[in-house]
């Protein structure tokens, strides 16, 4: 069993304890409740254009780390020999795919936190330390979170990461979008300002899906005719243009409806029918338990894999 399906599993048998099940519990962030993308903002991603310079890598993590960042460690190729997934220092990562159609040229894939309409991991934080803002960003209050890592296993897209080496104030992390970085200085986040091809672009997600789809329709030959994060998961702000079909360049098959309807059922079985604290905390143990053994056996596996 897998950390989704255990997520599953878990709201399924906290909605039986509650003796219903509920389909309607409001999230804690109610601008995520509708899934309607209105003038969000988002980015488009052009893989199609993707160097793998990994550029947005050091970008990002100078945003996030300024003082412990050098280009130097960035120039490092090898790391496209295995797949890797988003860490706690890496909220970014860009993994190499096969390409069959031309061998010699490989196709790079950027990933981080998809910023979704209704993102399963807000639904799924019990205090509230995630939250939907009106522009489209998914924020992380570290004040108010309390270490349970709900949102890691509810995440359809497996990114929130947590800071297992910090003892003392671990936090989860995951892309901000810049928020309170570029986007409050007005400008674009990082990893876009720095990108060399220009095939990441940061406008409103309106914008960006007909951007997408007259890029398709103008050259299909170079498109394949779908647009990741267009429906995935009832929708994110981060879109995808691939040549090749989204599963085999390692993304994630998620399905095409949002999914806070699982963590909402457990969220009102435990508020509504007050679940005894030991049922909730031996769940919550058996979830840790879960993610952990599933980090320390796949070491390798793919963000969107
Ligand atoms: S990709 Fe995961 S962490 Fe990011 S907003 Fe969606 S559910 Fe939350
Ligand atoms: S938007 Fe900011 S935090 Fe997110 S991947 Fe780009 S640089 Fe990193
Ligand atoms: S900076 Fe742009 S071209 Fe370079 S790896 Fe990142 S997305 Fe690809």
């Amino acid at each position: 069993m897998n950390r989704r399906e255990f997520m599953a599993a878990v709201a399924g048998g906290a909605a039986t304890v509650g003796g219903v099940v509920c389909t309607s519990f409001p999230a804690h962030a109610s601008d995520s409740a509708t899934g309607a993308s209105g003038n969000q903002i988002g980015v488009l991603v052009d893989t199609t254009k993707c160097i793998g310079c990994r550029k947005c890598e050091y970008a990002c993590a100078r945003a996030n780390r300024p003082n412990g960042t050098s280009i130097e460690s960035y120039k490092d190729m090898s790391v496209f020999d295995s797949p890797r997934r988003m860490t706690h220092d890496a909220l970014t990562v860009v993994n190499r795919h096969a390409n069959p159609v031309n061998p010699s040229e490989p196709i790079y894939v950027k990933s981080q936190c998809m910023h979704c309409l209704r993102p399963n991991c807000v639904s799924a934080c019990i205090v509230g330390a995630l939250h939907k803002k009106s522009n489209g960003t998914v924020s992380y209050d570290v004040s108010k979170c309390i270490g349970c890592r709900y949102c890691m296993l509810a995440c359809p897209f497996e990114v929130p990461a947590y800071e297992y080496n910090n003892i003392l104030a671990p936090k989860v992390q995951k892309c901000t979008f810049c928020y309170e970085t570029y986007q409050a200085r007005g400008e674009p986040p990082a990893c876009v300002q720095i990108c060399p091809p220009n095939c990441l672009t940061f406008a409103t997600r309106d914008d960006l899906l007909e951007m997408a789809h007259a890029k398709i329709e103008a050259d299909p030959d170079a498109y394949y005719p779908h647009v990741y994060g267009e429906a995935e998961a009832g929708g994110t702000s981060w879109l995808y243009l691939t040549s090749r079909p989204a599963e085999e360049l390692g993304f994630l098959k998620v399905p095409a409806h949002p999914l806070p309807h699982l963590t909402e059922n457990l969220q009102h079985s435990i508020f509504k029918y007050g679940i005894p604290p030991m049922l909730l905390y031996g769940l919550l143990a058996i979830a840790m338990k879960v993610s952990e053994a599933e980090e320390k056996t796949e070491p390798s596996k793919a963000p969107h894999e």
